[in-house]
């Protein structure tokens, strides 16, 4: 399950996965970038469990729990004017190390907490905001039943609703759930626009069966596209880059945000610095090598929501603990509005105009630690 009851993000590496680590293995050798890319991405690296003083359990301060007709709304997340989110399960079929939900608390919803949340996203103080709904978790193509429920409760309570998307590592974790049950699902509400959020982040990830996965989905109308975070040496340097989002336009993938990784517990050895990021967004847009098509924004998850970086987008900086100040569009009386619950972090400063900016924590470009390297190659290699 994405999350935690005891502090600790268990390892969870899917049997398909397995096999693929040790076809790369053999294929590119041991220490290969490719086998480095899946392995620090899955297998628990020791220095996840050192807790920094600036250490944080969440990405955004959304916790803040919405009511409805008396009662809490339960999994739903509310940030934006014409999106909710809803997270029906938080198992999923491998951890990544780097999930922004690592440290959320474990929760699965009952099916009348997925029915009150359908009648919130119709009911009449929000079905002139909401058209948009994201489904995630946890994996929701894990759980067929509780997906099912979920995409029919909205249908019945929520006519409002449009769009479903869908966060789903399941095509690059464990294809064969892509079956004909889960695509008959699709296919029953030909009004609804179904998309799926694939998050791939490598090239080594495309494989066969992944494809033929994807390739299903498309063939009955879900959009696919993908949102991947720049991970410390998995995907931080140019060529990677620039094959990963060829490969995603070869495939009919959209290439949607490229996110900074997120300051969370345990998750410092995976980020960059924000400038890296930066340089890397800059050549990737004008380098000429794949489609205009396939260029992402590169984007930070700060306290108050997403930030696009566009140029004039940070504004100082701290030395002291290593933050950026960041300026975005957000209204605090718009989020207000939207999450009566939500409280302003500490974070964020309200401009004269109403808007908001947000410290959030850089990254460093310190280089990956090679023991630590070499240990999750030992893990690899003992078959664990
Ligand atoms: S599959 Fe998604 S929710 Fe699960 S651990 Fe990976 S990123 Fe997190």
């Amino acid at each position: 399950m994405a999350g935690t009851r005891t502090g600790e993000f268990k390892e969870l590496i899917s049997p398909f996965l397995k096999s693929k680590i040790a076809s790369a293995a053999q294929q590119f050798g041991l220490h290969s970038q490719e086998v480095r890319a899946l392995t620090r991405q899955y297998v628990k690296d020791p220095v996840e469990d050192v807790v920094q003083a600036n250490s944080r359990r969440r990405h955004y301060e959304s916790e803040v729990t919405l009511s409805f007709e008396g009662r809490p709304l339960m999994g739903i997340e509310r940030m934006y004017r014409r999106t909710a989110l809803i997270e029906p399960t938080t198992v999923c079929a491998a951890h990544c190390r780097w999930c922004t939900r690592a440290q959320y608390p474990i929760q699965t919803m009952q099916k009348d907490d997925i029915v009150h949340a359908a009648r919130y996203f119709g009911s009449p103080g929000q079905c002139d905001d909401l058209d948009e709904i994201l489904i995630t978790g946890g994996d929701p193509l894990m759980s067929l039943p509780l997906l099912g429920h979920t995409v029919h409760s909205i249908r019945e309570h929520a006519p409002n609703i449009q769009t479903i998307r869908i966060g789903s590592r399941v095509p690059f974790q464990d294809p064969r759930r892509i079956n004909v049950d889960l695509l008959a699902l699709f296919t029953a509400y030909p009004d609804v626009r179904f998309e799926i959020g694939c998050n791939v982040n490598h090239p080594v990830e495309f494989w066969p069966e992944s494809v033929e996965a994807i390739r299903k989905l498309q063939d009955i109308g879900v959009r696919v596209y993908n949102q991947n975070p720049l991970l410390k040496g998995v995907n931080d340097d140019l060529q990677t880059l620039m094959d990963l989002y060829g490969l995603l336009r070869q495939n009919r993938i959209e290439a949607h945000y490229l996110f900074h990784a997120i300051p969370l517990r345990g998750m410092s050895h995976h980020r960059t610095s924000i400038a890296k990021g930066l340089d890397l967004a800059n050549k990737i847009s004008s380098c000429g090598e794949f489609s205009g098509r396939a260029k992402p924004r590169y984007t930070v998850l700060s306290d108050i929501g997403k930030v696009v970086l566009y140029e004039g987008s940070i504004i100082d900086r701290r030395e002291s603990d290593n933050a950026v100040l960041l300026k975005s569009g957000y209204q605090l009386q718009d989020r207000m509005r939207w999450n009566p619950a939500w409280e302003k972090p500490d974070s964020a400063i309200v401009e004269n105009d109403g808007t908001m900016m947000v410290w959030y924590l850089d990254g460093t470009d310190e280089p990956v630690a090679e023991e630590a390297v070499d240990s999750l190659y030992h893990a690899v290699s003992a078959g664990r």
